[in-house]
């Protein structure tokens, strides 16, 4: 009885003001072949059809790391390698939807199952010209108002406590969902599964694999929320590929990516990323904003995701 009046409530609130949501959630790495894979063990987005193709490469014109592509949706705008919530000049983007949406005084959660100040989460709080300078980015993250959910012990928010399980993306979203829900405001909520790319980096199938269930189950939970609500819009796409991974035969280093390459990720112990088109899906109330037949720029993927906020 608590759940539904809870749930009623939330209703209510979203139908009166009847402004837009946003769940963006990203599988780091995750490509066509990812998919396809996990589909023949039965995985559940392999049943799903793609809205879109996003392209992923960055402003250079070279396959992305994680900071670009992730600066991509989350201020709309491509930058180089190692660019953190910077154009390609280094300065800062003026339109970053997580502040917007904070300024607005929506409820914001950037969650990741990665450090907080990873690749993909950094450039939803931060704005940095070097992904691997520690130090400023820390400072960042300690002076940012935005709520950081990590993968980090006594590290972060003290929403932490409520994610005892933290690795799991399908908590951590079920995690979000209550917030959100007692939030009673709009929301933009960042969800990212760090180790489909940790995991494909290495070349090791069985926990890439692993991994992907545990995004898909996270999805899964996503979009019956989005379902069970009204005015949410729920993206679920990859920033890039990672490992060159064969939808045919599920071998890594297939295409793009070949053992010891040296490229966007000198951490990179075995593959790399690929300039491969990424799938996007796309769920609730403006899915059909991200329908198309011909590839999108991730860049255009995040104005898309700002122009639902802030239409
Ligand atoms: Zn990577």
């Amino acid at each position: 009885m608590k759940k539904l009046l809870l749930a009623l409530g939330f209703f209510i609130s979203i139908s009166v003001n009847a402004a837009e949501s946003v769940i963006l959630m990203i599988g780091d790495g995750m490509g066509v072949g990812h998919v396809a894979c996990r589909g023949k063990q039965g995985g559940f987005l392999a049943t799903q059809t793609p809205a879109a193709m996003v392209s992923t490469s960055n402003s250079e014109g070279e396959i992305t790391n994680s900071p670009p592509a992730a600066t991509a949706f989350s201020c709309g705008i491509k930058t180089r390698n190692g660019y953190a919530g910077v154009d390609r000049n280094g300065v800062p983007c003026p339109m970053m939807i997580s502040r917007m949406a904070r300024d607005a005084g929506y409820t914001v959660v950037i969650a990741t199952n990665d450090s907080p100040i990873g690749g993909t989460p950094t450039p939803f709080f931060a704005r940095s010209v070097n992904r691997y300078d520690a130090g400023d980015l820390r400072a960042q993250f300690e002076a940012t108002n935005i709520r950081v959910i990590s993968n980090e012990a006594g590290f972060g928010s003290s929403a932490m406590a409520r994610f005892p399980n933290r690795a799991r993306p399908a908590r951590v979203e079920f995690g979000t969902q209550k917030i959100c829900m007692r939030g009673r405001r709009p929301f933009f909520v960042m969800v990212e599964e760090a180790a489909i790319d940790w995991t494909s980096h290495d070349g090791d199938f069985a926990n890439t694999m692993r991994h992907m269930a545990d995004f898909e189950t996270a999805v899964q939970s996503a979009i019956a929320f989005v379902k069970a609500n009204h005015n949410i819009t729920l993206i679920v796409v990859g920033d890039h590929e990672t490992g060159g991974l064969s939808p045919e035969t599920c071998e890594f280093g297939s295409f793009g990516s070949h053992p010891n390459a040296s490229g966007a990720n000198p951490n990179s112990s075995r593959f790399n990323h690929t300039g491969a088109d990424v799938p996007l899906y796309a769920y609730g109330s403006k899915a059909s904003l991200f329908q198309s037949a011909t590839p999108i720029e991730n860049d255009e993927v995040g104005r898309r995701i700002r122009s639902i906020l802030f239409p």
